[in-house]
């Protein structure tokens, strides 16, 4: 699905590394994005693109992380090695703690896994009934969307509210993807549906089990911090400290945190492509150490190399 043309592809920048340094200059200040999305949920690049443009903004290193999905990983593996950037597959996955939605991020995580791979089917089954139920809920409000039209719209396994307010735009429901949320979707709203989500503590175990490493994303956009030392001591290893929605203050503040409870930092721009406005990538981007760090950390496989006994 959504194979990219290979004349769609964009070329291949010239390799800055190769040019010699003129004497005495400072080498430019590496950059990391590990938190990222493409069609294979619901961000709008395909993998091919997300690479083309991390080469542009010039990262060396990148991370998918699509909802609930390990899919796009191998194209874009594939990509970011023809572009010379290091590539880490990974996955976003909805988890909940005490209530409150939280978003663990699995890094380095064994695609062929299959306790991995059964659990993202079942996942993804939750959220492709969850929009047969949305539908239901909007047709109740005599909103007549078709579930088909927006599993037209998603093309993917892992679809979500993003795919049904494209479809009520699409359809000429709503304006914009923000009134479709403000209006039907956003929590209190009425096709807002709840989804099954596993607990964040069984979340950090999966990634675990997959031979993975776990951060909890963006704790800014959660208000979550009580509960950062109770999944620090449960296995959690690291914090995302930098986010696209985190101000300079939130990043200290977070840095802070994670420094205290021992976790490693982790950061990204969340781009979605087009599907939120602009795409964010290049405007929130992880400095070089705290991805050296995490490469080190998977190197010693501390954390998770003892429980990567069942495959
Ligand atoms: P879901 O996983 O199906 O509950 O959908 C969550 C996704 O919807 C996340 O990627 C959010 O960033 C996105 N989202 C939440 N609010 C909005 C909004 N107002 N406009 C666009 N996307 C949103
Ligand atoms: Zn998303
Ligand atoms: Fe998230
Ligand atoms: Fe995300």
């Amino acid at each position: 699905m959504n194979d990219t043309p290979a004349e769609k592809r964009p070329p291949a920048p010239a390799d800055a590394s190769r040019l010699p340094s003129p004497a005495g200059a400072r080498a430019a200040p590496a950059f990391a994005d590990l938190h990222l999305h493409t069609l294979f949920s619901d961000g709008t690049f395909s993998p091919e693109e997300m690479a083309g443009h991390g080469a542009r903004c010039g990262l060396m290193a990148m991370s998918l992380t699509d909802h609930d999905t390990v899919e796009g990983c191998p194209r874009m593996a594939l990509a970011c090695r023809n572009l010379g950037i290091e590539f880490i597959p990974g996955a976003e996955l909805t988890a909940e703690l005490d209530g409150a939605e939280l978003h663990i991020l699995g890094y380095y995580l064994d695609m062929e896994n299959p306790k991995l791979q059964s659990s993202l089917k079942q996942f993804q089954a939750v959220r492709q009934n969850r929009i047969h139920e949305m539908v239901a809920r909007l047709n109740r409000v005599h909103i007549p969307l078709r579930a088909e039209t927006v599993f037209a719209i998603a093309n993917c396994h892992s679809p979500g509210r993003p795919h049904v307010g494209r479809a009520l735009v699409q359809e000429g429901f709503c304006e914009s993807l923000d009134e479709a949320f403000d209006r039907f979707l956003k929590k209190n709203r009425p096709a807002y549906v709840p989804k099954f989500k596993i607990s964040a503590l069984d979340a950090i175990g999966l990634v675990h089990h997959a031979g993975g490493l776990a951060s909890m994303a963006h704790p800014g956009l959660n208000r979550s911090d009580d509960v950062i030392p109770a999944m620090a001591a449960s296995g959690l290893d690291g914090l995302e400290c930098f986010h696209s929605k985190h101000t300079a203050a939130m990043t200290e503040y977070y840095l802070d945190i994670a420094a205290r409870h021992h976790l490693l930092v982790t950061g990204g721009s969340d781009c979605h492509g087009y599907s939120k406005g602009k795409p964010l990538i290049g405007g929130c981007k992880l400095p070089a150490i705290y991805y050296e760090r995490l490469k080190e950390r998977r190197r010693a496989g501390i954390g998770n190399s003892e429980l990567k006994i069942v495959k």
